[in-house]
């Protein structure tokens, strides 16, 4: 299970915090410079990739799609000479796939991606010009139809509710249903659905700081999470964590497998790796493209820092992220005070015991953070 981190971004959404660099004129120079420092991580942690079970591989960002065709092929054929796998996600922004056209995701698609997460965000252009996202509702569209075109047919939509009053105008609810409704008639395999929320170093933060942006409230942002869980429910999508629903069948299998703490390596700047060596270990590389490159050139030693996760660390994840899905939780992982309080939780409908797991329903998921944190 193998996830690259491709640092590069065409322009900083307004709510993003994460850390990219600018894909200037220069981007297929530092983009190739990238990849064949990538390439030398993968070489340099060639067992510890072979070692990594589930055969999944996701490249995401920052915006992948920055990339040309040419880098992704470099990637693959660094990473697996031979073979397929079982999944294969590559991030897009819509812009990218509109600009570059058929021919750039026919080309994704020959070299084995078989799965795209697309991030739309929103269907009004008023909000996404707000969020300083370059494509407008329209493009998405068109983006998602040349991806269909070139034989995708397990693709992802991204989207983001819960949004305060921004430019002057109300984020209402009758617009949440309004993009709902957009990405439902595309019919998308799966959608991930987040309340946005101020991140640190993002320019939302700056605003909130300025006076400039508040964010809505908490009663808003339940009703429009009923919503959504509503409309897709009604839609037959399969509502399997917190944020993702997906067809029957389409759930993502790379995701799932976090969520389960199958063992994965991060490349690339910024990313996480999880090992287990009779310990569980968790290391993250270095996270500036600058010490990426720079580390990597000392050696390939591109791991910055990592920690030994202690039984009692990994038993609290296993709680906090099977109680995210709707597959929840075995009561025999749970200690006797922990089963105590589950009891307590059971009782007030705030979990459910269905076939042996215990979970919580989808109608208390808004509130799961709350729940969560009484366990673990
Ligand atoms: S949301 Fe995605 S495209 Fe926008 S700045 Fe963040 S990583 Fe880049």
């Amino acid at each position: 299970m193998i996830y690259v981190h491709v640092p590069f971004c065409r322009s900083f959404c307004t709510y993003c915090g994460f850390y990219s660099e600018l894909a200037g004129k220069d981007c297929e120079t530092v983009s190739r410079a990238y990849v064949e420092v990538l390439c030398k991580e993968i070489e340099a942690r060639k067992d510890e990739i072979a070692s990594s079970g589930h055969n999944t591989l996701y490249i995401g960002g920052g915006t992948p799609s920055v990339l040309p065709l040419d880098a992704f092929s470099d990637i693959v054929r660094c990473l697996h000479p031979q073979g397929q796998w079982d999944e294969f996600t590559v991030e897009v922004n819509p812009d990218d796939i509109v600009r570059k056209g058929r021919g750039y995701a026919a080309g994704l698609r020959s070299l084995g991606v078989n799965r795209i997460s697309m991030g739309v965000q929103s269907f009004d252009d008023g909000l996404l010009h707000w969020m300083n996202r370059r494509h407008s509702a329209q493009e998405a569209e068109e983006a998602f139809r040349l991806l269909r075109e070139a034989g995708f047919d397990n693709i992802s939509i991204d989207l983001i509710f819960g949004i305060g009053d921004f430019n002057g105008r109300e984020f209402t609810d009758a617009m949440w249903e309004e993009s709902i409704s957009r990405a439902l008639a595309l019919k998308p395999e799966h959608i991930s659905a987040y309340q946005l929320s101020v991140e640190p170093d993002s320019a939302l933060e700056k605003l909130v700081e300025r006076g400039r942006f508040s964010q809505a409230d908490d009663e808003k942002c339940a009703r429009q999470y009923d919503c959504l869980c509503r409309r897709l429910r009604e839609a037959g999508y399969h509502h399997y964590e917190i944020s993702n629903f997906a067809l029957p069948g389409r759930e993502a299998k790379h995701n799932s497998a976090y969520w389960r703490h199958v063992p994965y390596v991060g490349l690339g700047p910024g990313a996480h790796s999880l090992r287990h060596d009779g310990k569980w270990l968790r290391s993250w590389n270095c996270d500036s493209l600058e010490n990426y490159l720079e580390a990597t050139e000392k050696g390939f030693q591109t791991i910055c820092d990592g920690e030994e996760l202690s039984e009692e660390q990994m038993h609290l994840e296993d709680i906090m992220l099977g109680l995210r899905t709707d597959s929840g939780i075995s009561p025999d992982i749970l200690s006797k005070a922990e089963k105590a309080t589950a009891e307590r939780l059971l009782a007030n409908g705030d979990l459910v015991l269905a076939d042996g797991r215990i979970r919580i329903p989808e109608e208390r998921f808004f509130v799961s953070d709350s729940i969560i944190s009484e366990l673990a």
